[in-house]
C-alpha cells in the first residue's frame, strides 16, 4: 500500500523525513520483473521521487516511459561517456527533442570516464585511447550545449577524469551547473567543483567500511551542494552490500550522512529535497 506510514503521520505521529533518490538506472533489466513493488518499496521508506538516468538514446526514451508510468519518477536524458562508440556523430536533435518533455529533469549522464582505455583490451592501441577521448569530449560538448539552450543542468559522470572534465566544463560554468554523480573525491576537489557552481551527490560508498575519505568529503560540503543517490543497481549500501541496490535504500545512505553532518534526518531532508529541486527542472 502506498503513504501507509504517511497517513499515521496525519494521525499524530512524527512525519516520515523524506528524500530523493537522484540518481537510479530503473530501465536496466535488474529491475524488469518488479519495477512497481521496487517504487512501492522505496515510496513505504519516504523515497518520495526517483530520477532514472539514461545512459544512451534508447534507456533515455524508456527513463522517459517510466516517468509518464510513475507518477514519482523523473527522468534524465543523455549518453554515457563509456557508450560513446556507438554515439550518433549528432546528438543535439534527439537531445533537444527528448528535453521538451514535462519529467525530463536534466541532460546526462555525460561527462568522462578513463577508467578502462582501449589500450588496456588485447589489441588495444594509444591511438584508439586518443580517439576515444575525443569522442566522449565531443559527446559531453554536446550535452552541454543542449543543456545551455534548454536551460537544463547536467548530470556528470567522471571517473580518472576530473582534470578534463573541469576543464571542459568550465566554459559553460555559467549557464549549466553539473552534478558530480557518485562523488568519490576530496574536499579540495568539491571545493573547485562548488566555486564553478555545481554540485556534487554521494552513494552508498557513504555507508563502506572502506569509505572514510569519502565521509570526510561530506563532513566538508555545505549542507547546500550536495545531493544523495544510489546509483542503483550498484553500490547498494551497508548492511546490503555486494546485493542489486534499489532506490529504497536511500534510507541508509541518509542515515549514515545524518550522522556524518551531525544533524537529524529531517534536517537532511530539508537540505537535500531543496537542493534538487533547485538543480533539477520540473521536480516539484
Ligand atoms: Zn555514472
Ligand atoms: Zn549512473
Amino acid at each position: 500500500m502506498l503513504f501507509a506510514n504517511r497517513d499515521k503521520s496525519d494521525t499524530g505521529t512524527r512525519a516520515m523525513a523524506t528524500f530523493y533518490d537522484t540518481h537510479a538506472h530503473l530501465d536496466y533489466p535488474d529491475f524488469a520483473h518488479e519495477l512497481a513493488e521496487v517504487i512501492e518499496r522505496a515510496e513505504a521508506v519516504g523515497i518520495a521521487k526517483i530520477i532514472s538516468i539514461g545512459t544512451d538514446l534508447e534507456s533515455s526514451r524508456n527513463a522517459i516511459k517510466l516517468a509518464e508510468q510513475f507518477r514519482n519518477v523523473f527522468a534524465v536524458v543523455g549518453w554515457h561517456p563509456s557508450n560513446v562508440m556507438d554515439a550518433p556523430e549528432d546528438l543535439h536533435p534527439a537531445l533537444h527533442e527528448l528535453a521538451q518533455h514535462p519529467k525530463v529533469v536534466a541532460l546526462g549522464e555525460t561527462g568522462l570516464d578513463y577508467y578502462r582505455m582501449p589500450s588496456q583490451k588485447p589489441g588495444g592501441t594509444v591511438v584508439q585511447d586518443e580517439h576515444y577521448k575525443k569522442r566522449q569530449a565531443d559527446i559531453f560538448h554536446q550535452h552541454l550545449e543542449v543543456a545551455a539552450d534548454t536551460g537544463l543542468n547536467c548530470v556528470i559522470h567522471q571517473r580518472e577524469s576530473l582534470e578534463d572534465t573541469l576543464s571542459q566544463l568550465q566554459p559553460y560554468a555559467m549557464r549549466v551547473r553539473g552534478v558530480f554523480h557518485c562523488f568519490a573525491n576530496d574536499a579540495v576537489t568539491m571545493k573547485r567543483i562548488v566555486a564553478m557552481g555545481s554540485l556534487v551527490s554521494f552513494t552508498g560508498i557513504l555507508t563502506f567500511k572502506n569509505g572514510q575519505n569519502i565521509r570526510d568529503t561530506l563532513a566538508e560540503t555545505p549542507m547546500d551542494q550536495f545531493m544523495l543517490e544510489t546509483d542503483c543497481p550498484y553500490l547498494a549500501p551497508v548492511p546490503y552490500r555486494g546485493k542489486r541496490c534499489e532506490p529504497a535504500y536511500v534510507k541508509e545512505i541518509s542515515e549514515v550522512a545524518a550522522q556524518v553532518k551531525g544533524c537529524s534526518r529531517e534536517e537532511l531532508s530539508a537540505a537535500t529535497c531543496a537542493t534538487a529541486e533547485k538543480f533539477f527542472r520540473n521536480l516539484r
